[in-house]
């Protein structure tokens, strides 16, 4: 009997099909989760279409109805659960022809699609194509006009899942950042046994046309010649390399590190292939030389936090933006520029992302660079400085060449120190002095004079990129409450001839830099330009959205649930209450709540009260009576650990073991200083490189002018961040007076707020009232 496509939905419900395609990429599961549950609480029925465009040409049961349980504990799961596969079919006419029937079939009238370029390509032109397919089954007489007819418009929307980061309008593509953790976490490795040895490693990563990878990795792990294909070297490269290399041995540096992108070549399209790069510094140079190829492990496994954040607000787009669709409007694709997630026309992306190969192609090198993000220039500008020879050409005039002071403020957080080696090689390549000033204000009152005040050569900061904690120390002491107060800071500044300041630190920074700012009206030596860069894990300092360290924190914080959560596999019902930092701001509790689908995070911003207990254990109850079994392990509640005076983590945790009387219990856990990370993220690595770099560059701006015009520009004491989709300075006189909330030491408008929203959608949970 022949299959009856089921009757449209009601109104502008739709019946969503969601697929993973290309190569697997990290964050896919999180997407189809996302895209799955988000469609179910929008009352649409979402399918899965298995082994990509392979599954849409079988159909039968390749496309499946997904239920809510059904993508539990996905967001932990690396790789895709749904399957891809590459699909010859679907390149030809007829392959799309029987997939357009076998979509109508099961009624679907939309289409999530998770891939890289081709696989985007493929949607794209089966969108253009789909009223002609449309007219063909008709004619084919495969199915009527009427079966035919609620199926006139194809809404699809892309997703980028693909390690490579290669999509153009996206800063980051699902999976990317996963994939280069995975590297840089190889290349620590690498670099530990290259010290002992004084070897040098030639290391191959992935990345046939896109050098995001090889370049990002470069700037992460500090190595010292990167190979991409859109930036290919000079004609004479080999001497260029080995100049550079040389330098860094002379230097004192005892081993070599060169990243080489799978499609790198020379200006000539002649491939450089790792072999011979390893024959030129092992024959040329001598070096003890070995080839690592990271090959397959870069897939990466499990999503690391940023990916899965992606995914799941990416995913959550998609339908939003499936159900917005009008039959006019383009197939989107959805993007992340800087913080902001948004939508951009696909083709217009694809197109963009495939001219990048055709300008290659033409050895149309500076098309290539121009097409690619203007962020992937300014990483390439900051890794060529941080690394190169010392051109005369790029120093300073000698009467604009300062003396920039470094400190670090507050807790540690990961990047600190690789932001201060991107000031210090900043500092160096244009002839400024960089000078460390230790432990920050309480050592430099106190003990300026036995060396906590000293200039940084380049052997001391090389190996900062990589370390976490504070390699010049730091601390929460503001220089107000010193014995020596602002003025003993103002006359050590004199003595120590301090023309700018690098502060890097979270919240104390900013008060700290308010401080000195507010000063400045009694202390000529604070009128000097200085520049805060937020670094505190509870992200927490107003003028950005990111400060270092938050990513490094959110990845060791995803870590801990996912081992929890583990534990309780055997057990199942049992509840989590996890305490986590981030002082009077809920940030760190929200984007982990959303990385690893939480049931709900409770924040200092909504705080906690017996009602919102309450109704959370109904719920755990409701949802307990309805597992099945098939749980991924235990339930997660994050608690910020200021969210409540009163119902403190382990409280909480046992009125819920109490109230849930043997059908479910409950542990509470406190990762405490863990949250902290060990390494730093690469993206915190790679983000204080560029705002250590572009930070220097601001204070550099104000080199020469006097003390009176500094002091009356309110952009002479500013905060750097990511403000929206954009890298700003914010004066700090604007920010302290209007966007800060002192009582709480928190920005007043947290950007984050309504994420807590997507975390409920997605764990279920209704709304607390
Ligand atoms: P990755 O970035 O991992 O390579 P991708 O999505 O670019 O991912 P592709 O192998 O290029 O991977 O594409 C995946 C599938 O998309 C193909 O196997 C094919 O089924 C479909 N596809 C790709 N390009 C086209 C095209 N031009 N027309 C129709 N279908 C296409």
């Amino acid at each position: 009997m022949p299959v009856e496509p089921p009757p449209p939905l009601q109104g502008k419900q739709r019946r969503i099909g969601v697929m993973t395609s290309g190569g697997d990429a990290p964050g896919m599961n999180g997407a189809v989760r996302a895209v799955v549950r988000m469609a179910l609480a929008k009352g649409c029925e979402p399918y899965a279409i298995y082994e990509g465009y392979e599954g849409l040409v079988q159909g039968g049961d390749m496309i499946r109805a997904m239920k809510w349980e059904d993508v539990r504990g996905w967001l932990s799961e690396g790789g895709t659960l749904i399957g891809t596969a590459r699909c010859a079919a679907f390149r030809e006419r007829p392959g799309r022809l029987q997939a357009a029937k076998n979509m109508i079939l099961k009624g679907i009238d939309a289409l999530v699609i998770c891939g890289g370029d081709g696989s985007l390509t493929g949607a794209d032109l089966f969108r253009s194509e789909w009223p002609s397919l449309m007219d063909e089954l008709v004619e084919k007489k495969e199915l009527t006009e009427d079966q035919v007819k609620p199926f006139r418009h194809l809404n699809i929307v892309g997703l980028v899942g693909s390690i490579d980061n290669d999509l153009a309008g996206t800063d980051a593509t699902i999976g990317a950042y996963t994939s280069l953790g995975v590297i840089c976490e190889a290349i620590d490795k690498l670099d530990s046994t290259a010290t002992s040895h004084q070897r040098a490693f030639v290391i191959e990563v992935m990345g046939r046309h896109c050098g995001w990878l090889a370049l990002m990795a470069g700037v992460a792990s500090g190595a010292d010649f990167v190979f991409l294909p859109e930036k290919p070297p000079g004609e004479n490269w080999e001497e260029e390399m080995s100049k550079i290399v040389t330098k860094h041995r002379d230097e004192g540096k005892r081993k070599t590190m060169v990243i080489v992108a799978e499609g790198a070549h020379d200006s000539n399209l002649k491939p450089i292939t790792p072999t011979i790069v390893k024959d030129l510094l092992a024959n040329k140079l001598k070096l003890d030389t070995r080839i690592t190829t990271l090959g397959h492990v870069q897939r990466g496994g499990e999503a690391c936090a940023y990916d899965r954040m992606l995914a799941t607000q990416q995913g959550a787009e998609a339908v939003n933006a499936v159900l917005e669709a009008t039959p006019d409007t383009p197939s989107p694709v959805i993007c992340i520029v800087e913080n902001k997630i948004c939508r951009r026309p696909l083709m217009e992306a694809v197109k963009q992302t495939q001219s990048v190969a055709d300008a290659i192609k033409v050895k149309d090198f500076e098309k290539a660079m121009g097409l690619r993000d203007h962020e992937f220039a300014e990483y390439h500008n900051a890794y060529i400085t941080t690394t190169s020879a010392k051109l005369p050409e790029n120093l300073a005039p000698v009467d604009k060449r300062m003396r920039v002071g470094i400190i670090h403020v507050g807790a540690p957080a990961g990047g600190m120190n690789a932001a201060s080696r991107a000031a210090v090689a900043y500092c160096l390549a244009r002839g400024h002095t960089p000078v460390a000033l230790m432990n920050g204000f309480p050592g430099l009152c106190r003990h300026h004079a036995d060396g906590a005040v000293h200039e940084i050569n380049w052997l001391e900061a090389e190996s900062w990129v990589s370390k976490g904690g504070s390699e010049i120390g730091t601390n929460r002491g503001l220089p107000a409450d010193e014995a020596c107060g602002l003025e003993g800071v103002a006359k050590i500044f004199d003595q120590y001839k301090i023309q700018a300041l690098f502060m890097v630190g979270g919240f104390e920074a900013f008060t700290a830099v308010s401080q000195l700012r507010k000063a400045r009206d009694y202390y000529a030596a604070l009128r000097i330009p200085m520049t805060v860069l937020p670094a505190t894990v509870s992200n927490n300092v107003p003028g950005t959205e990111y400060s270092l360290g938050s990513d490094t924190c959110l990845n060791a914080l995803i870590q801990y649930c996912d081992v929890m959560r583990q534990s309780a596999s055997a057990s199942r019902r049992r509840v989590f209450v996890v305490e986590t930092q981030g002082g009077a701001s809920g940030y760190i509790a929200t984007i982990a709540g959303v990385s690893i689908g939480a049931l709900a995070v409770y924040t200092p911003e909504k705080g906690i009260n017996l009602k919102m207990l309450s109704h959370d254990i109904d719920f755990l109850r409701q949802s307990f009576s309805k597992d099945k079994g098939n749980s991924g392990g235990g339930k997660i509640i994050l608690r910020n650990e200021k969210a409540s005076e009163t119902y403190s983590t382990e409280l909480i945790a046992d009125i819920i073991r109490e109230e849930g009387k043997g059908r479910f219990e409950s542990r509470h856990g406190v990762p405490g200083h863990f949250q902290q990370g060990g390494k730093p993220s690469p993206m915190d690595r790679m983000r204080a490189t560029r705002f250590g770099f572009r930070s220097m560059q601001h204070l550099e701006s104000f080199a020469g002018k006097s003390p009176e015009e500094i002091a009356s520009d309110p952009m002479s004491a500013a905060v750097i961040g990511i403000v929206g989709a954009k890298v700003k300075f914010s004066p700090m006189a604007k920010v302290e007076a209007e966007d800060t909330d002192w009582k709480n030491r928190r920005p007043k408008n947290e950007f984050w707020l309504g994420l807590e929203d997507l975390i409920n959608t997605l764990s279920g949970r209704p709304k607390p009232e």
